[in-house]
């Protein structure tokens, strides 16, 4: 993964700062509501801190998340991840396994390594994290050094706490309870003796790479048994036997594996929390450094938001491209679902860092059926009022959904809004939600372009408009639209597909279009619209560069719009198509906007 943050800084430090700020904790607003120090709070005119996007006492930086703690130190607090919850061994599966349950036995509020029967594995995967496990040697001592009470706690499957009874028991250092496995032995032994419990908290903080290239080294930090063993040390590699391993590059998370080494050490307690330091709210993506780029010094915030059309990925791509190929500041928002602090379009409830809009230059939406916070639509508001310039992509035209009983002042914003007919969408970007007027999933769209808007600079370099997503019905725009494309069905899902005939394609459907806007009591703003937007719809080139070229337009370079603007896409992106995800998709793959930059 290339990284993209603030070029004058380290971009590893750059993400484990804005890392701080993460949290996502700008959370939903039952959460602030019960929160003295909600958003509000705070100055906005202090210095900002030193590699910090944060001022000093910053309004709008997140609050950490209320979290419940154990009953006693040592317990799971209410965020962790419970791996042994003393009963059965659910959590885990044979090692090397597909889904072989784990073959070790469960006793009494514990569980116990068979020898001989192989590890196990935690069915879920982690990266960053804090564990706490205990663990008790056997209590008949049998063998000596490395054959007395062995097993280990294996992050990732690759880098090994030790486990061993050494309890007066000699071994070499760098393998003894407490040690990182062949490099470090603990600062001091504090192993109980055998049969009595042990406790370790680990924080581990995962390899970084690009590509094949080690970024930043795996580093651990161990207690045993309430005391420091190991200082945030960095590891040489993984585990390894008699020799030094060296790091190959693997995924961001992997599975946690406990060692069977022959031994019946007993296990119980044991659970993990993802570090939230690794998880950003949002993507800062700035201009690349040439000068000559002619977005340069302009602020475009895109903000990601439906359940349907796969946005959080497009976003961070349109971003990508803006960014590197035109200069643009970019900050990429994102639907954060609260309780994971990771990507959940299918969350309305909350995007954190609509703040950004405040000095944005423009504004790159796509959003669904929205219901966010007063506070957060303030931001959006103020924007709109401002009549400052914006793009809307598909579902767009109904960006907004506030339940029937909702209190916000924002309701009359939702799509099927009556005391501001068809609410946001219809009042001011032209349409709110209407038709499917092609067939979805089985009529794709081609973008067929107005005579009338032929000299448009916005259509500069664009002619071969194609995407898989249907047209939309659009029956509200007013006349006062400047239509550029209209949206011809396609019989079938293939560019090389003929046009439906018949009514459906006469007369055809508005596609694109510009027009002027005004909030009530606002400024006028002008915007661009398509209908057309999923992220596989934008793997068309002429597509992005309508996208590229009407960023241009709103934010005053009309005149700079290249013949032929730059839109390469990175071959990783291949985005999922279009269609609703169930939830577990986004709870069990956990998907950081970090994840989502290709
Ligand atoms: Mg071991």
């Amino acid at each position: 993964m290339k990284m993209h943050f603030l070029s004058s800084i380290n971009p590893l430090r750059r993400l484990s700062l804005c890392a701080l700020s993460a949290m996502a904790a700008f959370a939903m607003g039952q959460v602030i509501a019960q929160s003295p120090l909600g958003p509000g709070v705070g100055y906005t005119n202090t210095p900002v801190l030193p590699n910090s996007q944060w001022r000093v006492h910053d309004k709008h930086r997140p609050r950490p998340t209320i979290v419940k703690a154990g009953d006693a130190v040592g317990q799971a607090p209410s965020d962790a991840t419970i791996l042994f919850d003393g009963k059965d061994l659910s959590e885990w599966k044979k090692a090397g396994s597909k889904d072989d349950a784990a073959p070790w036995k469960v006793g009494d509020g514990y569980f116990e390594a068979v020898g001989g029967s192989g590890s196990i594995v935690t069915r879920k995967e982690f990266g960053d994290m804090q564990l706490h496990i205990e663990w008790s040697a056997p209590e008949v001592v049998k063998g000596k050094s490395q054959e007395r009470g062995n097993s280990g706690v294996i992050i990732m499957g690759r880098y090994e706490i030790q486990i061993l009874d050494s309890y007066d028991n000699d071994t070499y250092a760098d393998g003894q309870a407490g040690s990182i496995y062949g490099q470090f032995p603990p600062q001091v032994n504090v192993t109980k003796a055998p049969g009595q419990w042990n406790a370790y908290d680990i924080i581990f903080e995962a390899p970084r790479f690009d590509g094949e290239t080690l970024l930043k080294p795996a580093r651990a930090t161990v207690f045993h048994n309430g005391v420091l063993v190991q200082n945030a040390k960095e590891l040489i590699g993984p585990m390894a036997h008699q020799e030094i391993a060296k790091y190959k590059a693997h995924p961001s998370k992997g599975h946690l594996l406990l060692q069977d080494h022959g031994n019946s050490t007993r296990f119980r307690n044991v659970w993990a929390r993802r570090l939230r330091e690794e998880i950003d709210p949002w993507l800062v993506m700035p201009g690349a450094a040439d000068a000559t780029l002619p977005g340069k010094g302009k602020k475009i915030v895109l903000i990601s938001g439906d359940e349907e059309y796969r946005s959080e990925e497009s976003m961070p791509m349109l971003a990508k491209i803006l960014s590197e190929q035109h200069g643009y500041d970019c900050v990429v928002l994102f639907s954060i679902n609260p309780e994971t602090h990771t990507v959940d379009p299918n969350y309305q409830n909350n995007i954190p860092g609509l703040h950004h809009l405040d000095d944005a230059d423009g504004m790159i939406m796509c959003l669904r059926f929205r219901s966010l916070p007063d506070w957060q639509m303030a931001h959006f508001e103020k924007f709109v009022n401002e009549g400052k310039p914006f793009v809307a992509l598909r579902t767009s035209t109904h960006p907004f959904n506030f339940p029937g009983d909702s209190k916000s002042p924002f309701k009359k914003w939702a799509f099927n809004s009556k005391e501001w007919e068809g609410g946001f969408g219809q009042q001011i970007i032209g349409e709110t939600w209407h038709s499917h007027h092609g067939n979805h999933g089985s009529q794709a769209t081609r973008g067929v372009i107005v005579d009338a808007a032929k000299a448009s600079p916005i259509l500069k370099g664009v002619s071969d408009v194609f995407g898989p997503s249907d047209v939309y019905g659009v029956v509200h725009l007013p006349n006062t639209a400047n239509v550029l494309l209209q949206g011809q069905i396609l019989k079938g899902m293939n560019p090389t597909d003929p046009p439906l005939e018949g009514a459906k394609n006469s007369p055809m459907m508005p596609l694109a279009w510009t027009k002027d806007y005004q909030m009530p009591g606002g400024k006028t703003g002008k915007l661009f619209c398509t209908t057309m937007g999923a992220a596989n719809d934008l793997l068309c080139e002429d597509l992005r560069r309508l996208v590229v070229n009407a960023t241009y337009w709103m934010t005053g370079l009309e005149a700079k719009i290249p013949e032929k603007a730059s839109v390469k896409v990175s071959d990783q992106y291949q985005p999922n198509n279009f269609g609703f995800k169930p939830q577990k998709f986004f709870t069990e793959q956990l998907i950081r906007p970090i994840d989502l930059v290709k």
